[in-house]
């Protein structure tokens, strides 16, 4: 239930929680397009970050909601944080958080959002999972796009927030349908890396360039985002900077796999998914960029070379 009367579309108060690579690029978005914006992160680093670069910063979550934002956005790492900081000992529900909703920016579980929800209509808050995809820079530029489960009429309210953050955003259902829609692209990246990368492996071993092959495949009906964006964005020129860690792959993947556990059809990808992704945690530790999964694929032409 949404409890808005006046929706300030000129100027709007958005709180941002969780200012990692994702949320503190969201608040320098905002800022930069003239919306008021209060920050908070749990780290003192971040929020130091934060505010040297000019983004109003809460100190903790209590001071947070008294500043009163109009909505408040989460960027966090994992559905358990958006728990806690929502519906936990001290938390946007139990300090009485006025505001017209929560929008949570993260990649979740669809049935942590319903509970998320659900709590916070006892302090007459709307919610909406409304995962992204487009990365640091999509959210430094507002050209993320987001998948978004809420109530239709919540979903109208916020399109002049998310006209802001996003340049596409789709209205898929009740509240967990965003995710389940995440969980369900990011599965087909997190496969279609290493199915690119076994492309480029074959063809580098019968002497063609990589380069070559990522041109060839984008004019035919192999391409994909991965070989149209990653491979020339972040891959061939080994800057694999895309802001996107291979622990928030993995994070993902588990995801799925709990939702197809779930279920009684078999899905074999999503398992090889996983278990191709967690094999290579050695040679790919969490904090590394998730492009760099090519260079642990057998015969890969990137993995003696190290990364710029
Ligand atoms: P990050 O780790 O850089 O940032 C998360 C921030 O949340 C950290 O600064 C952390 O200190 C803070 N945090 C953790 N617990 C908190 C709490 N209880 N209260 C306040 N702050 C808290 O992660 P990120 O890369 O910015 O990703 C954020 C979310 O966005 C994740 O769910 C991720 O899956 C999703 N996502 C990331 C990308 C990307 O390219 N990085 C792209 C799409 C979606």
């Amino acid at each position: 239930m949404c409890k808005i009367q006046h929706i300030r579309v000129d100027l709007m108060h958005v709180g941002i929680i969780g200012l990692g690579k994702m949320g503190f690029s969201m608040a320098q978005n905002l800022l930069d397009k003239g919306q008021h914006v209060t920050g908070f992160d749990i780290s003192s680093e971040a929020r130091k970050l934060a505010q040297e670069s000019g983004v109003p910063v809460a100190e903790n979550l209590e001071a947070l909601v008294k500043a009163q934002p109009d909505w408040v956005v989460l960027s966090l790492p994992k559905a358990e944080h958006v728990e806690e900081v929502c519906l936990g000992p001290a938390s946007l529900r139990s300090l009485g958080l006025q505001a017209n909703a929560v929008i949570d920016m993260s990649t979740s579980v669809p049935e942590a959002s319903r509970r998320v929800a659900s709590g916070l209509q006892d302090i007459n808050v709307a919610f909406a999972d409304a995962p992204v995809s487009g990365g640091p820079s999509g959210a430094r530029e507002g050209t993320m796009i987001s998948l978004v489960g809420c109530a239709e009429d919540t979903y109208r309210d916020l399109t002049p927030l998310l006209d802001i953050m996003t340049s596409r955003h789709m209205w898929l259902g009740d509240v967990g349908s965003g995710n389940v829609a995440k969980l369900c692209n990011n599965l087909l990246v997190g496969l279609n890396l290493i199915a690119v990368s076994e492309a480029v492996n074959i063809a580098t071993s019968e002497g063609l360039s990589p380069e070559a092959l990522i041109q060839a495949l984008n004019l035919g009906s192999g391409r994909s985002a991965v070989s149209e964006i990653n491979f020339p964005r972040w891959i061939l020129d080994q800057s694999y900077d895309s802001g996107f860690t291979a622990g928030l792959m993995r994070k993902d993947l588990q995801l799925v796999e709990e939702l197809v556990g779930q279920g009684v059809a078999d899905h074999p990808l999503s398992k090889l998914a996983l278990s191709i992704w967690h094999e290579s945690q050695n040679d790919l530790p969490d904090q590394r960029d998730f492009n760099e999964i090519v260079r642990t694929t057998a015969g890969s032409p990137f993995s003696e070379i190290e990364p710029n």
